[in-house]
């Protein structure tokens, strides 16, 4: 039963790309459609670069009809900047682009917008179109309080370029130090795409209301403490913290096989494997970890991606992995090519640890179950986020692996952490105490919900 009035704010959400942007933000949709007090908009660019983008959203407004969608019709962005050909970088940019192309669509919707909830990798473009609409801009945060600290100073840090590589650790007002091994590489570099979208967005940030962030208290307190107190920057909007995001209920359809085999395997027995959405695994990389996970001993489940966009993905298991390998490991273990319904294996009981990049959606799904974690970031925020995982008590982290994208781990070391994950019972009883901190924040009631209801009363008010 809804119960909308003329009071009911109307919210335009504002996701980019990759699954790792609109994941949060069709979290944070369903959390205010079960309010059932908000208009929804939902604003996507179209084409997606993945074929998952693209079902997630059919899926998400085939079961809430009642949120209005714009399509946005996104001006491709070949560049004229040699320093990347990622596909996702450049449909950030070219989002970034097209966004305002979305002002008259947002004028003349009905009922008025009261706010928009928008990705931080389209602020400078769709700060001015809120400006001019006289409503409020919420950027929405899809990493950790602490990297986007770091993307927020990021115009000082860029004024003195050089030091960067010079010095051994960056120094932000307020914050722990970060060594100068966790910033990702690019960030040396202005000219490098990655760079200067992300420094022309951070000096959009003032202009926003607020920071909607998938963190919690328990979690990134002092970083969340220093940026509220204005130490970091003074002229950062508040962080809100709403996390961990609540999953919403997903399409099950093609989960059974994997739920199945979780189902015959005892309670926190298995290693999940899974490096996000977009993150490619060398053939090389993909041998060792295939011996590690053997030699480990442990039972896994393994999400294998070979390409950054999926509909590219085309080899097959037998190549990567060889027969003998999937014969072996039959019993003991299951591989799986193409998209999981991650939220879904991380709520089986039978898992008991998670090797993973440190994307920060999988680092908040994985908190909200206590589930421990081996991080093993392969690029962007990933260094900074498993730093905070392992000062959280979630999980183990060596520094000296690197990035995954450029080095070589070998299957032995791979065998000894699995140990370590999977038969650390202090690691296993801190991540369960993050797990209970987690669900408090996230819960009825929580700390997250109130915050995210506190932003629609506040909209009420404007109204
Ligand atoms: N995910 C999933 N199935 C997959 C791969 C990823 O459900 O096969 C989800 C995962 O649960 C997370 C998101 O996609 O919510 C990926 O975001 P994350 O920040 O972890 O990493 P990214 O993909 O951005 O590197
Ligand atoms: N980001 C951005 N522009 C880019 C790439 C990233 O603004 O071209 C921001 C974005 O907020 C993202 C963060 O930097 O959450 C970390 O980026 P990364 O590519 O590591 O992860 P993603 O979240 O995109 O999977
Ligand atoms: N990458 C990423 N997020 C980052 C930095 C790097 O996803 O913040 C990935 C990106 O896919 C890229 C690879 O890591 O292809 C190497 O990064 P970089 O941008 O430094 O070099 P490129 O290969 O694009 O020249």
């Amino acid at each position: 039963m809804l119960n909308r009035n003329e009071n009911s704010p109307h919210i335009a959400l504002f996701p980019s790309a990759g699954m790792g942007h609109l994941t949060p933000f069709l979290r944070l949709a369903s959390m205010l459609l079960s309010h059932k007090d908000c208009h929804l908009t939902l604003i996507t660019g179209h084409p997606t670069v993945s074929d998952t983008e693209s079902s997630y959203i059919s899926y998400f407004l085939s079961q809430n009809p009642e949120v209005n969608h714009i399509q946005l019709q996104i001006i491709p962005f070949h560049g004229s900047n040699p320093t990347t050909d990622d596909p996702f970088f450049l449909q950030f940019e070219a989002t970034r682009r097209s966004a305002h192309l979305l002002h008259p669509l947002l004028s003349s919707t009905s009922p008025p917008l009261s706010a928009l909830f928008s990705d931080f990798v389209v602020a400078s473009t769709v700060s001015p179109i809120a400006a001019d609409l006289g409503i409020p801009n919420y950027i929405v945060a899809t990493t950790s309080a602490k990297f986007f600290c770091l993307m927020a100073y990021l115009p000082t840090l860029l004024s003195n370029v050089a030091e960067l590589s010079r010095i051994p650790e960056v120094k932000i007002p307020g914050l722990t130090p970060l060594q100068i091994s966790s910033i990702p590489p690019p960030f040396k570099d202005p000219d490098h795409l990655f760079t200067a979208q992300l420094a022309t967005n951070a000096l959009a940030l003032s202009a926003a209301k607020g920071i909607l962030i998938n963190t919690f208290d328990g979690f990134e307190s002092e970083t969340l403490a220093a940026a509220n107190d204005g130490r970091v920057l003074t002229h950062l909007p508040s962080f809100l913290p709403t996390g961990p995001l609540e999953p919403y209920e997903l399409n099950k359809e093609q989960m059974q096989h994997c739920l199945s085999w979780l189902d015959r395997k005892p309670a926190e027995s298995v290693v999940y494997v899974s490096f996000g959405s977009r993150t490619a695994m060398s053939n090389d990389q993909i041998r060792e970890l295939s011996k590690g996970l053997e030699r480990s001993g442990y039972h896994f489940l393994w999400v294998l991606k070979t390409s950054k966009v999926d509909r590219d993905d085309k080899e097959e298991l037998k190549d990567l992995l060889g027969y003998s390998f999937l014969e072996r490991t039959e019993k003991s273990g299951m591989v799986v090519k193409g998209w999981v319904n991650q939220q879904e294996i991380l709520d089986h009981p039978a898992i008991g640890g998670f090797i993973n990049h440190c994307g920060w959606n999988s680092v908040m799904e994985a908190a909200r179950r206590g589930i421990p974690m081996l991080a093993w970031p392969q690029h962007g925020d990933q260094m900074v986020n498993a730093e905070i995982v392992k000062d959280a008590g979630l999980g183990i982290w060596e520094r000296k692996w690197g990035w995954g994208v450029e080095a070589l781990l070998d299957g032995e070391e791979i065998a000894e952490r699995i140990g370590e994950l999977m038969g650390n019972e202090k690691l296993k009883s801190n991540a369960r105490k993050v797990g209970e901190e987690a669900r408090k924040a996230s819960g009825v009631d929580g700390s997250s919900e109130k915050v995210l209801m506190g932003v629609i009363e506040f909209l009420k008010q404007q109204k």
